[in-house]
């Protein structure tokens, strides 16, 4: 989902359900974003991660389905049921505990506004920047998460001009930031070089504001400026 497309898990579940192939999801950046229901949804295992939905650091959920086992990677750990070494984290568990159940609570108003504010953002980009490519599915994407490219411009470098600026984005997935050049999903979905090595992920949150976006786009605006007046020197 870095790039903001949902994909179609309960038809995915299916199909692996069909073929008798256990189907697990990173659900990490769907959790507070998209309703999920394991059972409807065909899903064996599924792991959430703490802090993307406003929980503690160090912390994250996987949900194994009752009758599956699984390898574990670290010996030891009687107490945890065998499965893990190492004493459980109460507080970052009664933590996680608290913010997905704050996570869906005025889920609706939430995910409009979010919606808004990214429709906002995209309609304000497209109206005041030359040679952009939005990257993933129109219709069926995450509220508050935009993946745009810009032409001939280093995603790296826009990052470190915008950052200079107060304002913190990313350049392809968080989870990669010491790989170099284009990513290879947005390769795989067809975008040419000259786009793909400057796409920036925007993760818009609940307590972000209009002006908060009118401020980043005139930045944005500025920074792409003087990065292709710079490449054509
Ligand atoms: C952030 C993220 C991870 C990594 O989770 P951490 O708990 O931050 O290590 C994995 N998958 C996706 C889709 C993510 O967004």
């Amino acid at each position: 989902m870095r790039y903001g497309t949902i994909e179609p898990i309960k038809q995915i579940g299916e199909i692996a359900k069909k073929h008798d192939i256990y189907f697990h999801t990173d659900a990490v950046q769907a959790i507070g974003n998209v309703r999920i229901d394991v059972k409807d949804m065909n899903i064996d295992l599924l792991s959430m991660s703490g802090h993307k939905f406003y929980g503690p650091k160090g912390v994250g959920v996987l949900y194994v389905r009752k009758d599956i086992n699984f390898l574990k990677i670290q010996n030891g750990g009687h107490q945890e049921k065998n499965k893990r070494a190492g004493t459980e984290n109460v507080a970052g568990i009664v933590g996680i505990g608290k913010a997905i159940e704050l996570a869906y609570k005025d889920f609706d108003n939430k995910i409009n506004y979010l919606k808004e504010l990214r429709d906002y953002y995209i309609k304000k980009v497209e109206e005041n920047i030359s040679d952009i490519k939005i990257n993933g599915d129109m219709n069926n994407r995450l509220a508050g998460n935009i993946n745009i490219s810009f032409k001939e411009v280093d995603g790296g470098e826009l990052l470190l001009k915008l950052d200079e600026k107060g304002i913190c984005v990313s350049t392809g997935s968080a989870c990669n930031s010491e790989s170099q050049g284009a990513s290879h999903v947005l390769t795989a979905i067809g975008l040419e070089p000259c786009y793909a090595n400057g796409s920036v992920r925007v993760s818009l949150g609940k307590d972000n504001t209009k002006d908060e976006i009118d401020y980043f786009v005139d930045v944005l605006k500025e920074c792409v400026y003087e990065l292709r007046k710079n490449k054509s020197i």
